[in-house]
């Protein structure tokens, strides 16, 4: 890998291959349209576009942040568009707002809110390709504003969710040597004269290479080796960064605390894992949704906005709240002393390898389940005769592999017992860091693994293996 972003066209020529295919996709779900959600239902999984990128390409990317960082952000179609576009924009300088990360915490609220639980985009390929127009629009129009990288560095929810799981993955941004980087003369990976270089410019999101220290916010675009290589003054050891093997959840264990706006980030993102993993099970679906149709029922919301609205508020608001501030409330109330906002932001950080082990069961229960409707899916990339063969039962589609709910179950156990263990490791060292005066009150804070975890735990074995 290191020696491929030495080349001018690495990984630009898979940035383009992925631009290609973004709008062949969007193509694809605009010919496939719908207001019956009953039909949306099986359309979502026979339009192509839909079912590559809700079924596949979201999964892969997650299950991909987690083992390898963001190597998502490498491959990335909107880094190219934004990155060409600030170089013919106006170049302005984001201000604090933006660069408090706010933004993206209400760019993924709003997707969450309105896109998804109002709007079907996921389950409606029409909407769907509005949804990645947009999303191709904000990425060019914040290219055009603003200097540098801005929308990879502040504003994409995408690239932000993957750092918080890029901080378990065992590869990481780094420099082979770090002498020769303090010995630097001309610090190419992040001089301003080399912002907009086409290939080999120096950092667009702001980082310095010679000091990287965690995957949280590196793209892995490789630009800092091709600078740090093409104004090489001869210097044995260059280019230094690249791309390395590190331990495990090192960034979980460096115990870096998040910001306010990435810990809202956080606690919407474990509201969200949840729903993602509790629907897929009858029992703990109509459990988990009994409090949002109840209070829908109870206000009356017949309109599918406010509906929408209050189904999102409870699931991924109010119930994550409660979540994370039960195990601080049993802690003050045993006597501990913590400031809220201490807890939120440092303790937060054991919710995300939970929140990232039952994303992947999530991405694993997703592409497996989809399997059966390849077979159609290229013969048929619109996929409504598809869906209405379906429908009308004149269509069969093929078995899911037999190996398929073995192979899941074991490995969602494993997922999830990992996440619960990291999970507790990270809060013993926040306990020994962070809680000086009221140490045996800590116990408290390990209700973070075992409630948070334990949900998923328990939910896997009833289900799986049929304890219930
Ligand atoms: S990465 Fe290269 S250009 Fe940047 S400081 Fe180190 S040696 Fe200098
Ligand atoms: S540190 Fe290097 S690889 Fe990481 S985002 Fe900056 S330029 Fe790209």
């Amino acid at each position: 890998m290191n020696r491929l972003f030495r080349f001018w066209w690495f990984p630009l020529v898979l940035q383009v291959m992925t631009l290609a295919v973004f709008v062949l996709l969007i193509i694809d779900g605009f010919l496939a349209n719908t207001d019956d959600m009953a039909f949306a239902q099986v359309l979502r999984n026979t339009n192509l576009a839909n079912l590559i990128v809700w079924s596949y390409w979201w999964p892969v990317i997650i299950i991909s942040a987690i083992f390898f960082g963001r190597i998502w952000c490498m491959v990335c179609p909107m880094e190219l568009l934004t990155s060409l576009a600030a170089r013919i924009g106006l170049k302005q300088k984001p201000n604090r707002f933006v660069r408090s990360g706010w933004i993206t915490t209400l760019f993924y609220i709003s997707i969450m809110f309105i896109g998804i639980h109002t709007l079907s985009i996921h389950r409606v390929p029409f909407r769907m390709s509005i949804y990645l127009l947009a999303l191709l629009a904000v990425t060019v129009i914040v290219g055009l504003l603003f200097s540098k990288n801005t929308f990879c560095a502040y504003i994409c929810p995408v690239g932000h969710l993957l750092g918080l799981y890029a901080r378990l993955a065992p590869f990481g941004w780094s420099t082979g040597n770090r002498s020769i980087c303090s010995n630097c003369k001309d610090h190419s990976c992040t001089a301003s004269a080399n912002v907009y270089v086409f290939q080999g410019r120096s950092c667009g999101v702001g980082l310095d290479p010679a000091h990287i220290d965690d995957n949280t916010n590196c793209l892995l675009c490789g630009q800092c080796v091709k600078s740090c290589d093409h104004n090489n003054p001869g210097i044995e050891g260059r280019p230094n960064p690249g791309w390395f093997v590190r331990p495990w959840f090192k960034d979980i264990f460096a115990l870096k605390p998040m910001t306010a706006a990435q810990t809202a980030f956080c606690l919407v993102v474990s509201g969200f894992t949840v729903y993602e993993v509790f629907t897929e099970w009858k029992v703990t679906k109509n459990l988990l949704l009994w409090m949002p149709d109840n209070v829908n029922m109870w206000l009356g919301t017949g309109n599918t906005w406010s509906h929408g609205l209050v189904k999102s508020l409870i699931l991924f608001v109010f119930l994550p709240a409660i979540v994370w501030l039960s195990p601080y409330g049993l802690f003050r109330l045993a006597g501990g002393k913590l400031p809220i906002k201490k807890f939120l932001c440092i303790f937060g950080i054991a919710f995300i390898p939970i929140m990232a082990s039952a994303h992947a069961v999530k991405a694993m229960l997703k592409t497996t389940s989809r399997i059966p409707y390849w077979e159609n899916a290229f013969p048929d990339p619109v996929g409504v005769m598809t869906a209405r063969g379906i429908l009308d039962k004149s269509l069969q589609l093929a078995c899911i592999p037999a190996w398929r709910e073995p192979v899941v179950t074991v490995l969602s156990l494993v997922l999830v017992c990992c996440g619960i263990a990291v999970s507790t490791v990270a809060i013993h060292k926040l306990t020994i860091t962070h809680i000086h005066n009221s140490g045996h009150r800590a116990w408290a804070l390990y209700l973070i693994p075992g409630f948070y975890g334990g949900a998923f735990a328990a939910m896997i074995c009833m289900w799986r293996l049929n304890l219930m």
